[in-house]
């Protein structure tokens, strides 16, 4: 992928490092260690190809992955950005521990402070009584009761008769306690959450759809995480672009045999989306299609009931920065900012790649992506819809005033 930028930046650098390598000198690299491979073969393990098909391995052999930290001589213009340049809400909020009380609302509230989030969105898929009390310890906070709202779960639990009676009800009454959306529902719906019957409660259910149309009635947004990255679904080998992250967290692997697989789901997921129009989805994660701008593009102008959160894809965002701004600015009405997992010191990072243009930077976790970040350098008006424009927009029950304008 860096490659490719130097290539588009600077195809003249690129030419003349490589006639530096064909000097007189290394006419016959490799020597005898080298193996040739036949085209459309790849090299064999511990070999990486030096000249077309021909193959060779280091000659003091080859690190872990997890010990090559080459150290970059890129001299490049670098533009930390600690606070966000507008007032952010986060729509993916997961700040755990942090709601139990008057106290550690105040720390979230100072944390938040420093990185100019303004508002946290909780999607902990709270209902009933935890709504309730956590919406309580909020109202008590001086500080915090206008910076903090809560999204309402739904118990998917044995669909079947009377279930929609049941689910329709205890919305109205989150709603009535102040929930202002509905949310994060997790990925276990669509995959492993059974009906009533025994079956596998897919997302395009029809029986589901009275909860859809009380979301739209209720101008409440349906922010769900559907399934996982793509290559969670596929087999664990070296060409597994997450292999490394599998390997570290082998819960995250996808099991063929109790999951649908991946674009089972994602058929069932968009079957849902267009069978309920009026109802405003937000797919966490920009759907898992931030590695594929163009599919997702495709679904924003086919469905413009839905929208999308940027939560934990900033390394897809990053790696492509002339395609991610784009997508931005055409999609900009519909991509709202939000973190996921809530780690404070890393918020900038999403800071620097949306507002600056620098290049080649890392990312805060290695296991997620092994490449450097570039920033997409948004435009003002741009910004001010991903972070905090659009979710008010689409969340009416959020307080509208003292944003900018
Ligand atoms: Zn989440």
């Amino acid at each position: 992928m860096s490659i490719n930028i130097l290539a588009f930046r600077a195809p003249l650098l690129v030419a003349l490092a490589a006639a530096a390598l064909v000097c007189p000198l290394s006419a016959q690299p490799g020597g005898g260690r080298a193996t040739t491979i036949q085209p459309g073969e790849q090299c064999p393990l511990g070999t990486t190809e030096i000249r077309p098909r021909s193959c060779m391995g280091p000659e003091d052999g080859a690190p872990s992955i997890l010990d090559y930290r080459p150290r970059s001589t890129l001299v490049a213009p670098t533009h930390l950005v600690a606070k966000a340049r507008y007032p952010a809400i986060d729509f993916h909020g997961h700040p755990q521990g942090m709601l139990g009380s008057v106290e550690s609302l105040a720390r979230l509230g100072s944390d938040l402070d420093a990185l100019n989030v303004r508002m946290m969105i909780v999607a902990n898929n709270m209902s009933g009584d935890g709504l309730k009390r956590t919406i309580a310890t909020i109202t008590a906070s001086p500080a915090m009761k206008d910076r903090v709202r809560v999204l309402a779960g739904i118990n998917f639990q044995n669909v079947g008769p009377g279930w929609a009676e049941r689910a329709v009800a205890q919305l109205e009454a989150d709603v009535a306690a102040g929930a202002v959306g509905i949310g994060e529902i997790p990925k276990d719906f669509g995959q492993t959450v059974r009906k009533a019957d025994g079956s596998r409660l897919k997302l395009d259910d029809p029986d589901l759809d009275p909860i859809w149309q009380a979301a739209a009635r209720l101008k409440l947004p349906v922010f769900i995480h559907t399934g996982d990255p793509q290559e969670f679904y596929q087999k664990v080998d070296y060409n597994n672009e997450r292999w490394l992250e599998l390997e570290l967290f082998p819960g995250r692997r996808v099991d063929p045999a109790r999951h649908p697989n991946f674009e089972e789901l994602m058929k069932e997921r968009d079957n849902l989306f267009r069978q309920n129009p009026k109802t405003t989805f937000v797919a966490a994660h920009m759907g898992w299609h931030a590695n594929d701008l163009a599919r997702l593009g495709k679904m924003m102008t086919e469905m413009p009931n839905l929208y999308v959160d940027v939560g934990a894809v900033l390394y897809d965002i990053g790696r492509q920065p002339r395609a991610s701004h784009d997508f931005f600015v055409k999609f900009q009405n519909r991509i709202l900012f939000g973190k996921d997992s809530y780690q404070p010191e890393e918020y900038p990072y999403y800071w620097r790649v949306f507002e600056t243009s620098d290049d080649y930077f890392d990312y805060y976790r290695h296991y997620h992506a092994f490449w450097k970040l570039y920033g997409i350098d948004l435009p003002d008006d741009v910004l001010k819809k991903v972070y905090y424009k659009n979710a008010l927009t689409i969340t009416p029950r959020l307080p509208q005033t003292g944003w900018p304008r």
